[in-house]
């Protein structure tokens, strides 16, 4: 049979299996600090294979593991001394999930387990100690019930909230045994109410009850929508880690703790961490509290300290990472509960792989391979202004760092609703918890009332890569009312407010931002992942403005310049309002005669920014009906530009409209039927080379992109009048121009019959949007309606326009890059659209054997480094 059950001492286990599949990573973290000979209560880890016949055996824990579990509980019994259940001297037990990545607080752990009416009483005699006795029994309550019964938790909060009143209390460390012997009749009576049961006495129904509900917490709301966001299998499965408990309260040479082993939200090399004397479990990371410095440990508990600092040490060179650890002191011995690789806002995990391949502790490849591309843009966008005017209404902790602004929200629920619409929210809570996933998702920073720099908002919002203000107790919020204040000001529900999480600051209205720095390690990283990398950057881009900031993020070229963006300006709308409308080729060659100029001038500026560089220039893409005047006084003003009435105006208007635009007279089918729109575009591209070439700026190489082509006869056309406009500008200027002439890939046809299709081509761009959509045979701007359906129920594990559908859009790619390269081996290849700037797509193009990617000016490093990371996993 299968091994599915594996204690933490277990010394015959090899290194190289690949343990966390198995053990899930808690699992495997404490095996290995076992191994190391670190302090871990004893204990072992049910397997993850278990949580898959946990569900095909119809949600119950299979019997026979049930037998092997409580034989190895025997074990722990024998180390610890102590009897699951006994009356004399009880050992409790805690049961935790522990999947094969780290999904904080997503899933269910249960402490105290294994204690009932009877086995209370032994605990107190055993460690006369009434009081922890009975605090540990509440807490077992409160636990159990609300995770393995489904008793909400508040109901057991507010009796606590109400009892310190009457008592005139405020910690929970004030109250003494009676008063949780009180609590605890009253907990049992809400459990009966609320469960029709009663509390379980038996030690061993605990247990299964227990270990259940982890299995079953697998597939909560919450930890399905974690998993959703963060791209994680569910077949993956949660391990159960069964472990002796060790107490944090049972006194003040007690304590329990978090700690980093560098700063997560700066990077630096520092300890990072926080404590509570006389607490357990969750109290730290809950806000319940407000837990203390980890440095004031040296002073107060200064050998467990200085024991902590030297385990850290060790860690950190095992896993050769930053570690996130739990541990809790029992009368003054420490335990070790947790490591693991602790997760670190965007600006940490550059500084700690550049300080790491300093310290010689990694490489530069693993320092490229460890950054997560996608958090890099949290670095790349801009941050408050230091020099706007901030009208600071709070301050609270500084979290996660960056700024946002946007409308107050108080649910999470409203934020998703708001960011359906668009709207920009700050999620304001009093302190957040796993059910708040959503709406942190969803809001474009988070600040709570209460809540350290390791609560629930702190982590997840460092893990999600937003702004985050923690433990704001200047502000008082008011569910009901949909308010919070804050000394003299109401804000209310709606109203703008601004917070820096690099700063703590919480602001009114939107506070003005600057550019990024991205010099120093930043850009340290970067060199390193451009000598890794095989594709090419580019961007898309037709403004000078954005051209500029992609050069300065690095961008090799410009990999998509829409003309059409061009057209709307202000100045020259009426003339491409006219060139459409005209009924005469004359006319619209007198409209087109006025944009010539303009459109030359575009291209002067991006050729200048470019220097030297690729850009890749589409011609005329979008149908025509998108330029078209649509109040009365764009009608009025074309007509008399066009000596033509109103009405002729617009029956003109009626004509062009089509029934599905998107599928319409668009792309080189306009080039085909109006061949003097593309030929002046040609001219001004041309004409702007020539321009370069007279003032001595390093000439520019333009690829002339043909877009929508569906056949070799198409290009083959359009082809020859690029080639002719060539022609004659070489002759008017007695000057040569080099030039490419290609098509966009966007149609499957295309695809499939790329091979003629690469006879008239010096390259091919897979505009991936339109090919996605033209593949699937879904409009983008629609799919929003059903995508949600088609991702619930696993018919899409992604947006298949976020990230690239390799086994259809894919296949289509493969087959276009093949076909395109027997017929020319010179061929480039590239792809534009959406999929260019993300990380998974690019692993794909690395795949494929394209030459570049081309993505918005903002990703241009994000792609750098995901190219790197492609080139160097495809290698391994
Ligand atoms: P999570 O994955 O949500 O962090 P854990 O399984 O780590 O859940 O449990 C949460 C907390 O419970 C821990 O941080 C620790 O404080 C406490 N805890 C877990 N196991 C034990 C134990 N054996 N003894 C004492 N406290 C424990
Ligand atoms: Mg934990
Ligand atoms: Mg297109």
């Amino acid at each position: 049979m299968k091994k599915l059950i594996f204690r933490f001492s277990n010394r015959g286990s090899r290194e190289s299996f690949n343990s966390k599949d198995i053990l899930g990573g808690k699992g495997a973290n404490l095996a290995q600090m076992a191994k190391l000979g670190l302090p871990v209560p004893p204990g072992f880890t049910i397997s993850t294979k278990v949580c898959y016949d946990f569900y095909k055996n119809n949600k119950k824990l299979p019997s026979k593991i049930f037998q092997q579990v409580k034989q190895e509980i025997k074990v722990i019994e024998k180390i610890s001394k102590k009897k699951f259940g006994d009356l004399s001297n009880p050992l409790l037990l805690s049961v935790r999930s522990g999947s094969r990545v780290s999904m904080p607080g997503m899933m269910d752990t249960i402490l105290n387990l294994g204690l009932n009416d009877k086995t209370v009483v032994a605990l107190k005699k055993k460690t006369s100690n009434g009081r922890f006795a009975k605090d540990s029994y509440r807490r077992l309550i409160q636990m159990y019930s609300n995770v393995v019964l489904g008793v909400e938790s508040h109901f057991f909060e507010e009796l606590i909230d109400n009892y310190k009143l009457t008592k005139g209390v405020i910690q929970d460390t004030e109250l003494e045994e009676n008063d949780w012997d009180g609590l605890i009749t009253n907990f049992k009576e809400v459990v009966k109410e609320k469960t029709k049961k009663n509390f379980p006495q038996d030690v061993n129904e605990q247990l299964q009850g227990a270990i259940s509900a982890v299995f079953l917490s697998w597939n909560s709301k919450r930890a399905k929508t974690y998993r959703k966001i963060n791209f994680i299998p569910d077949h993956w499965g949660t391990a159960v880690n069964i472990q002796t408990m060790v107490f944090g309260n049972m006194g003040n040479d007690c304590a329990t703790g978090v700690a980093f082993t560098r700063n997560p939200s700066t990077g630096k090399k520092e300890i990072f961490g926080e404590y509570l004397v006389n607490a357990q479990g969750e109290d730290v990371v809950a806000g319940t509290r407000t837990p203390k410095n980890l440095l004031s440990m040296n002073k107060s508990m200064s050998k467990i300290f200085q024991q902590l600092k030297k385990i850290f040490k060790l860690l950190e060179n095992k896993y050769r990472d930053m570690q996130d650890i739990e541990f809790t002191v029992e009368n003054n011995q420490l335990w070790m509960l947790q490591t693991r690789s602790g997760k670190r806002t965007a600006k940490a995990a550059i500084k700690i792989a550049v300080d790491m391949v300093q310290e010689k502790l990694i490489s530069n490849k693993e320092a490229v391979l460890r950054i997560d591309p996608n958090i890099l843009d949290t670095l790349l966008h801009p941050t408050l202004d230091e020099k706007a005017e901030k009208k600071i209404i709070a301050s609270g902790l500084p979290a996660s760092p960056g700024a946002a602004s946007g409308k107050v929200i108080f649910s999470a629920d409203e934020a998703e609703k708001l960011m359906e619409q668009m709207q920009d929210t700050i999620l304001v809570r009093v302190e957040t918890s796993p059910e708040d996933i959503n709406g942190m998702h969803a809001a474009k920073g988070i600040l709570t009332a209460r809540g350290g720099m390791t609560s629930h908002a702190a982590v997840v919002a460092r893990g999600m890569g937003k702004p985050c203000v923690s433990g704001s107790s200047e502000i008082k919020i008011d569910y009901e009312k949909k308010e919070f204040k804050s000394g003299d000001h109401i804000v209310k529900e709606g109203d703008v407010i601004t917070i820096d999480g690099g700063s703590g600051k919480v602001m009114l209205g939107k506070v003005p931002t600057v550019k990024p720095d991205i010099s120093g390690d930043f850009s340290k990283v970067m060199s390193w992942a451009d000598k890794f990398r095989k594709l090419r950057v580019r961007t898309n881009s037709e403004t000078p403005a954005d051209t500029k900031i992609a050069r300065d993020f690095g961008a090799e070229g410009i990999g998509l310049c829409r003309t059409e963006h061009m057209f709307f300006d202000e100045k020259r709308i009426v003339s491409v309002r006219q060139m459409i409308l005209s009924k005469t080729l004359e006319d619209r060659r007198s409209a087109l005669a006025k944009i010539l100029p303009y459109q030359k001038n575009d291209f002067l500026e991006i050729f200048k920014i470019m220097n030297g560089l690729p850009v890749t220039v589409r011609l005329l893409d979008p149908p025509l009906h998108e330029f078209l005047p649509k109040t009365d006084k764009d009608i009025s003003d074309v007509a008399r530009e066009l000596n033509m009435s109103n009405s002729d105006i617009k029956s003109r208007i009626v004509e062009l409209h089509e029934q599905n635009p998107m599928l319409g007279h668009r792309g080189c089918r306009l080039g085909i039927s109006f061949p003097e729109i593309y030929q002046m575009q040609c001219t001004a591209v041309f004409e702007a080379l020539v321009e370069c070439k007279r003032k001595k700026i390093k000439s520019v190489i333009p690829e002339i992109m043909i877009p929508l082509v569906s056949t070799a006869a198409e290009i083959q056309i359009l082809k020859n009048l690029v080639d002719k406009t060539a022609a004659e500008i070489q002759k008017k200027y007695s000057t040569k121009i080099k030039y490419y002439v290609g098509t966009m890939i966007e149609l499957p046809r295309a695809a499939i019959r790329a091979k003629d299709i690469a006879k008239y081509a010096d390259f091919f761009s897979f505009g991936t949007n339109d090919l996605t959509q033209t593949t699937f045979g879904i409009s983008r701007d629609d799919s929003g309606k059903f995508l949600n359906d088609y991702v619930e129920n696993n018919i899409f594990n992604k947006d298949p326009f976020v990230s690239i559908d390799e086994r259809g859009v894919g296949e289509l790619i493969k087959i276009a890059t093949e076909r395109g390269r027997l017929e020319k081996k010179s061929l480039k290849l590239g792809i534009c659209g959406e999929h260019g700037g993300d990380p998974a797509s690019i692993e794909f193009c690395e795949k494929a054997k394209l030459n570049y990617v081309s993505c918005s000016p903002y990703r241009v490093p994000i792609a750098r480094l995901a190219a790197a990371q492609a080139y160097l996993k495809k290698k391994k």
